[in-house]
């Protein structure tokens, strides 16, 4: 859904790259060889808007939607229709069957007791095999039985745990799925997560299911020359002021200004998901040039040094710098909690809107 629909002006807004988002698609199916690539869209779309990403990647050719629950299907079924596949990767529990039942969605099977609960719908299903994270998903021990043999099983999957490192996990979890493999009927199969595509054709079976990658995460630098920015967080200036040697700013006095000069607050905040690991390391952009943040980010305002651009006016428009590698690099945070910490009150434009 569209969760902002406000119409009154907000302050800051999260400037979305369709051409990017579709073109980081086409890389990484690519990349993927002759697998196809999907797309996670889960926790919506990584923050960023799962029906407008669904929409942007149903027409660039995209034909399988990962979502993480039955709601987060249901918000982008109408989308996919009958002509793109929803996997709901939690699996289905007893309190959501009939739910389940009622969507075109089918749920990736992780336990014994969800392939019970399934197996007499006569629906399809995926199934997850725990290849060594250990976290969802049937250990090969468990694909001995029958229990298996009447599901109607679209793709069969696995999930690596450290796809973003050079460690032999990748290959153990490899040769633990392929063996697992051999006991299971399935019409496809799926490995690989955006930086399991950079560890090569090995990796790729039918489907990839790249999430972060889509949306500018690069998790290897295999994938940095072709994987651009998505999301562009912006916001207006409120306020500019003259500080004079000694002023201090902002909550606790974590600045003390050491000479006279400028500063700007600007309208974004740990309410964004700007948090306050960004104080001290983080930084916005305006006319080429990078302005630092100063003391402790607040709630909905940060303060910026603008000794830079002192031409700076309350209404201007400044950029956060949230390349997702230097600002993880920056912060400290995941570039997945980058993206998915960004909050509600952006209005969310979407450079292709009409
Ligand atoms: C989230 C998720 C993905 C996507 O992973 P990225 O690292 O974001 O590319 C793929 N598969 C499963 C099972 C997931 O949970």
């Amino acid at each position: 859904m569209d969760r902002f629909s406000g119409d009154m002006p907000t302050p800051a807004r999260l400037r979305l790259d369709s051409d990017a988002l579709v073109s980081n698609w086409r890389a990484l199916d690519q990349l993927s060889g002759s697998a196809s690539a999907g797309a996670a869209v889960k926790a919506d779309g990584y923050g960023l808007g799962a029906r407008e990403i669904t929409k942007r990647l149903m027409v660039a050719g995209c034909r399988d939607f990962y979502v993480a629950n039955w709601q987060e299907a249901a918000d982008i079924a109408d989308i996919t229709g009958d002509t793109a596949q929803i996997s709901v990767l939690n699996g289905v529990q007893d309190s959501e069957l009939s739910a389940a039942l009622a969507s075109p969605a089918k749920p990736v099977l992780n336990s014994m007791d969800q392939i019970a609960r399934w197996k007499d719908s006569g629906r399809p299903c995926d199934v997850m095999i725990n290849s060594g994270m250990n976290r969802l998903g049937l250990n090969p021990g468990e694909l001995d039985g029958a229990e298996l043999d009447h599901l109607d099983i679209d793709m069969v999957m696995s999930h690596l745990a450290s796809a973003d490192e050079d460690v032999e996990q990748n290959a153990e979890q490899l040769a633990t799925f392929r063996d697992a493999l051999k006991k299971v009927q399935a019409r496809r199969i799926s490995f690989a997560n955006s930086a399991g595509i950079a560890l090569g054709p090995d990796y790729h079976f039918d489907a990839t299911r790249p999430g972060l990658a889509l949306y500018g995460g690069i998790p290897r630098m295999e994938l940095d020359e072709q994987i651009r920015q998505v999301a562009w967080p912006e916001c207006q200036v409120l306020q500019t002021r003259q500080l004079r040697a000694g002023d201090k700013l902002g909550y606790n006095a974590r600045y003390t200004a050491e000479v006279d000069h400028r500063v700007a607050i600007v309208a974004m905040g740990y309410a964004d998901g700007y948090l306050r690991s960004f104080s001290g390391s983080g930084s916005f952009i305006a006319e080429g040039q990078n302005l630092q943040v100063l003391g402790r980010i607040s709630m909905d305002l940060t303060a910026i040094d603008i000794r830079a651009v002192p031409s700076l006016r309350e209404g201007d428009w400044v950029s956060c710098a949230y390349d997702l590698p230097k600002a993880s690099f920056a912060s400290g945070l995941s570039q997945y909690e980058l993206l998915t910490n960004l909050g509600q009150r952006f209005t969310r434009n979407w450079t292709d809107a009409p």
